[in-house]
């Protein structure tokens, strides 16, 4: 099993040897028999230790990354808060993305600091300003994510990578935008990936979650006795939820990236179009790294629009196939405005969004009428 396509629906996926359903039933119990004391069937003892709806989960996931070891969590928040407390005591610095998921930085600076933890947010493409920010002795992690949300960049993961190993720090990459189809940051060099589940990997916008894809086997044990002594876990439903999502997450992905790219490149030169913020377009500062490291620009796009703050909120209420809502990475298309929804817990810092952005997640509709969609929208304004 060595394509990524085959592996996305075989991993982790057996038969049911009881009555031969194709798909692995969905283990809804929270406690298991066992046959004398200690005596556990499979290993399987108790749901927040383990469940085998969700070791199919996490064998598949850890399959499509690459990676020796995948944890599963009730979302990407779970999953990273989990990780932050294998890695970090107080005391320790944490270096981060200067637009970083605003739900990171919230979990960062105002729960984990609490606790001691401090943050430096840099921009990531900038090499030297990264260096500039570890601090000797204290910084444990840097923090990656490529695409970022909601502008786009693009970071070189093995040049991060390299650097981040040379001063003695974990590297970690919130892999959510691009998904295991377009990136696989452990084969770049990355010690840890991190999704939220709840995007493309679940792909559907029908269930929440987030997981944890490592090698290192210290490391691993850590985050699984956090997973199990914390109890964040994934549910069974959600579990079996995530790995009907992911079966076709190569073709979503490939169709996302297809309909992105038109809808980019139609934009460009629109009179109401500041910017369109696309990897997959050539004039993307990131375009050549992203094409070095991905193997698909993604769905996500961010707009700048010359009629400044006003229009874009104007743009986010007047689609109708694009529907506003937080959130992305599902089938149908949606249109977000940061500056109040995602990123509102960063509002008035250095790491606000400009209020002239909406961001894009674009689905697998008719590229056609999405296209009408945006083009009425836009006349509208
Ligand atoms: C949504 C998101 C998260 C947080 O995941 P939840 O499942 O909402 O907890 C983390 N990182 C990125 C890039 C996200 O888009």
């Amino acid at each position: 099993m060595t394509g990524f396509r085959t592996r996305a629906i075989h991993a982790g996926q057996e038969f049911d040897p009881t009555t031969g359903a194709v798909i692995p039933p969905i283990y809804q119990t929270s406690t298991f028999v066992q046959d004398g004391i200690g005596g556990l069937r499979g290993g399987y003892e108790y749901n927040r230790s383990a469940n085998p709806t969700r070791t199919s989960l996490q064998t598949l996931l850890a399959s499509l990354e690459g990676g020796r070891h995948a944890y599963s969590f009730a979302s990407g928040l779970a999953a990273e808060d989990t990780l932050l407390r294998a890695l970090l005591r107080p005391g320790d610095h944490v270096v981060l993305g200067n637009d970083v998921y605003g739900g990171t930085h919230r979990l960062l600076d105002r729960v984990l600091g609490a606790w001691g933890v401090e943050i430096t947010a840099v921009e990531l493409t900038d090499l030297g300003a990264v260096r500039a920010a570890v601090r000797p002795g204290s910084t444990k992690v840097l923090w990656v994510e490529t695409p970022s949300n909601p502008l786009m960049k693009i970071t070189d993961i093995a040049a991060l990578a390299e650097l981040g190993h040379d001063a003695g720090l974990t590297v970690v990459v919130d892999n959510t935008f691009a998904s295991p189809a377009l990136q696989r940051p452990l084969d770049l060099g990355a010690d840890v990936v991190v999704h939220s589940t709840t995007k493309y990997i679940g792909g559907h916008s029908d269930v929440l979650g987030g997981a944890l894809v490592m090698d290192d086997d210290a490391l691993a044990e850590k985050v699984g006795f956090l997973q199990f002594a914390v109890g964040a876990v994934s549910a069974p439903m959600d579990a079996w939820l995530t790995v009907r999502g992911i079966k076709t997450l190569p073709v979503r992905m490939a169709q996302h990236s297809a309909n992105a790219q038109a809808i980019a490149e139609h934009l460009v030169g629109h009179p109401a179009v500041e910017r369109v913020y696309y990897p997959g377009l050539e004039q993307h500062p990131g375009h050549d790294i992203a094409a070095r490291q991905m193997s698909g620009f993604g769905g996500m796009m961010s707009l700048a629009l010359t009629g400044g703050p006003q229009a874009a909120r104007r743009l986010a209420e007047g689609t109708e196939l694009f529907q506003l809502a937080e959130s992305l990475g599902g089938v149908e298309s949606l249109i977000g405005y940061p500056d109040a929804m995602t990123h509102a817990s960063v509002r008035g810092t250095a790491l606000a969004v400009p209020e002239n952005v909406v961001r894009l997640s674009v689905g697998l509709e008719d590229v056609t009428d999405l296209v009408a969609d945006l083009d009425e929208a836009l006349a509208r304004l």
